[in-house]
């Protein structure tokens, strides 16, 4: 036979896919009816490539099923999953950013198993308001006259934007023209929000007089963003909230400002370098804050707006609001993350957030010391593991230029080898619980400070499972 009648034959022993699902019923039981099928078809379709490029597979329909099987079962069960996050960032946007905390979780539960009072008001027994607890314990914690909230603070800053300022301008100092984490930039969101930007001033420097000869008929508010993640430092020059508040308040238009982080409690009292608390930023005369729900503020994804009564019922109002609005287990695990705060002194305990920032670096240090032995059990002699310092941040743009002291394991490959560091970590990221940690200089740093004790257990207990 010539090797295209050769093809052409074994091209033919093939069985079809539905041949092949006749009697794979418990398969697809377990599996799933579509996935088994696609599954079979990429199979089959990967066997034709081989032989039409000249190769001889043994075809066997057994065979074909136990493959795909195999394959199939030892995909990851969830797709979306607890990791340990070793990086030194604890609010690390890729990995979910703020943990919540014991009592937050616990509610998110309880309104997620069943019915909720979410909109029913339970003393007059007619419809109630979804937002009545939240908005109170915002006023309650911040001072501000009335609150809303949405999806996150990019929602929160396009709502308020579009609402009171669509159609007209809005003056930004050029300083201020953030971009954070590549998809929310204030440009485009105000573009989205259909305002027109009018920059003012320099990047390092600008004045009230910028903000002052840059108002006009059409402007509907001024706006000041907080630099989140970056800072400008040197020749630098910015007017104060309550100069712009003063500014605006003459020229009767709002000012707004958003915080990104929002922060209810004086840092200090943690012994943490100041952020501007959101009580403060209103009564610097601010009409409007914005700030986000899972950044320093330690709950879940959530975007808080507190301010001026009227402001804040114009938002509410606008049909934008109802698309981003935050659904029951959100707003749950909110409320309970704010009641925290009525017992400041007791945060570097209740909320993760705090507590990870907060940590005792001798506390660290002693957990780091007593996972290095089991490191170096489970790595073998082509790896060095030690305890080194490291720098942790608190991260998502909180505080960019803090870091804090902490401790790692530091693992060298005995090869010197960056790429045997690569295979670890990659071995390490494919743990039932994958470990996420950071190759820098030489090293791969596993950060120990957002490792909470009760969790080494855990970590040790699947080392033996790595596969190098
Ligand atoms: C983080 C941040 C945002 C976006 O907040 P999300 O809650 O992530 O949507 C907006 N503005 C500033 C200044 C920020 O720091």
């Amino acid at each position: 036979m010539n090797s295209e009648s050769q093809q052409q034959a074994q091209l033919r022993q093939l069985p079809g896919v539905n041949t092949l699902l006749e009697d794979m019923a418990g398969d697809v039981a377990a599996l799933g009816h579509a996935r088994v099928k696609q599954a079979l078809r990429d199979h089959l379709s990967k066997l034709r490539k081989a032989i039409r490029s000249g190769e001889t597979p043994k075809i066997c329909a057994e065979t074909i099923k136990a493959q795909v099987i195999t394959a199939l079962a030892s995909l990851p069960t969830s797709n979306l999953m607890p990791v340990f996050n070793l990086t030194g960032i604890v609010l690390h946007s890729n990995l979910g950013r703020a943990n919540l905390s014991a009592s937050a979780i616990a509610a998110v539960q309880a309104v997620a198993q069943g019915a909720s009072n979410l909109e029913f008001d339970l003393t007059t027994g007619k419809r109630g308001d979804r937002e009545a607890d939240i908005e109170a314990i915002i006023c309650e914690l911040t001072g501000a006259e009335a609150a809303t909230v949405v999806n996150n603070n990019a929602a929160a800053v396009l709502l308020a934007l579009n609402t009171l300022a669509m159609g007209h301008e809005v003056p930004v100092s050029r300083g201020e023209l953030v971009e954070i984490g590549g998809s929310f930039r204030v440009p485009d969101i105000m573009a989205r929000a259909g305002c027109a930007l009018r920059e003012v001033g320099t990047t390092n420097r600008t004045h009230l007089t910028d903000y002052e000869s840059a108002i006009g008929k059409n402007t509907a508010l001024l706006m000041k963003v907080h630099s989140s993640n970056y800072r400008i430092e040197g020749f630098t020059a910015t007017p104060t909230e309550g100069a712009l508040a003063d500014l605006a308040a003459d020229y009767k238009i709002p000012f707004m400002i958003d915080l990104g982080s929002g922060n209810l409690i004086d840092f200090k009292v943690l012994g943490l370098p100041e952020e501007p608390t959101v009580a403060h930023t209103l009564q610097n005369g601010a009409d409007l804050v914005t700030f986000s729900g899972d950044k320093l503020l330690g709950g879940p994804q959530a975007g808080l707006i507190a301010g001026r009564a009227d402001l804040i019922a114009q938002l509410k109002v606008n049909p934008l609001k109802r698309a981003l609005r935050l659904d029951k287990m959100t707003l749950a695990a909110l409320i309970e993350t704010l009641k925290l705060y009525r017992h400041p002194e007791q945060l570097h305990k209740t909320l993760p957030t705090l507590r990870l920032i907060t940590r005792d670096l001798t506390e660290i240090r002693t957990q780091a010391e007593s996972l290095r032995p089991h490191f170096i059990e489970a790595l073998g002699s082509a790896y060095h593991v030690d305890v080194g310092d490291a720098l942790s941040q608190i991260g998502s743009g909180s505080l960019p230029v803090e870091t804090l002291p902490s401790a790692a394991l530091t693992i060298r490959a005995s090869s010197g080898e960056d790429s045997d560091l690569r295979t670890l970590h990659q071995a390490l990221r494919q743990l039932p619980k994958p470990v996420i940690g950071r190759l820098h200089d030489g090293a791969l740093r596993l950060d120990i400070r957002c490792l909470e004790t009760h969790e080494s257990l855990g970590l040790i207990d699947q080392l033996s499972e790595l596969r190098l």
